[in-house]
């Protein structure tokens, strides 16, 4: 059975550690929004201009924009036996257009919850690869080099500023929180603790895949 997992949760909750560890255990892809902006930015095209201009100020792109993106990202061949989504869907507008895709297939939603002083302390300490956007390991020695292809650790642009992270948690609690509304009903949501260390917070994102799944392809245990 395919599994379509959405990782809900505001900046430096975790969500991109988390989707690669699990999108590697399960053999299925990550899809992170940002990261396609990351490369669209770096590659110089139109969007990835308009793009970075945003991500610097901790602004979202458009609704419509980002699910043309997405639409055309789960139409790939290699999403067929699943995916884990982060970053996406970021409004309910876009949840409910990832709905609107999806159609009847099975969707688990995990949100990492993480206190706003928290996230703070690790947008500020946070590492990513300037090169294939890794994110250091939160609470690893930091190193110059990245260790999956050897670029330059940097601090992304959108960490940098203190009123930047500061307004990207604002834009999360007023765009982005309402989705755990939107989702809360569901059989197939769960909320994690995201301040555990990171082994902690993959267990327990495990576990909760595990309990939801079957009920997630309408198989209730
Ligand atoms: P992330 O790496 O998920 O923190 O995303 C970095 C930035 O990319 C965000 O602060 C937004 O500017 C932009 N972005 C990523 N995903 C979305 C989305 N689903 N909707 C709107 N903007 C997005």
């Amino acid at each position: 059975m395919a599994l379509n997992v959405v990782m809900l949760g505001p900046p430096a909750s975790g969500k991109g550690t988390q989707a690669v560890r699990l999108a590697q255990a399960r053999s299925i892809p990550k899809i992170s929004t940002g990261d396609i902006l990351r490369e669209a930015a770096a590659g110089g095209s139109e969007l990835g201009l308009r793009a970075k201009a945003l991500m610097d100020r901790g602004e979202l792109l458009g609704d419509d924009e980002m699910v043309g993106i997405v639409r055309e990202r789960l139409g790939r061949p290699d999403a067929d036996s699943g995916y884990i989504l982060d970053g996406f869907p970021r409004t309910v507008p876009q949840a409910r257009a990832l709905d609107g895709i999806l159609q009847e297939q099975p969707l688990v939603i995990v949100d990492l919850a993480v206190p706003d002083a928290e996230l703070l302390q690790r947008m500020q300490g946070r590492r990513v690869c300037g090169k294939c956007a890794s994110i250091a390991e939160p609470g690893s020695v930091s190193t110059a080099a990245c260790e999956r292809c050897g670029g330059p650790m940097i601090t992304r642009a959108d960490d940098g500023d203190g009123n930047v992270r500061q307004h990207r948690l604002e834009v999360y609690a007023r765009e982005s929180k309402p989705l755990l509304d939107y989702y809360r009903g569901r059989a197939t949501f769960q909320s994690i603790n995201g301040a555990q260390p990171p082994d902690r917070v993959a267990a327990d994102l495990v576990a909760s895949i595990e309990a939801m799944a079957p009920v997630a392809s309408g198989r209730r245990l």
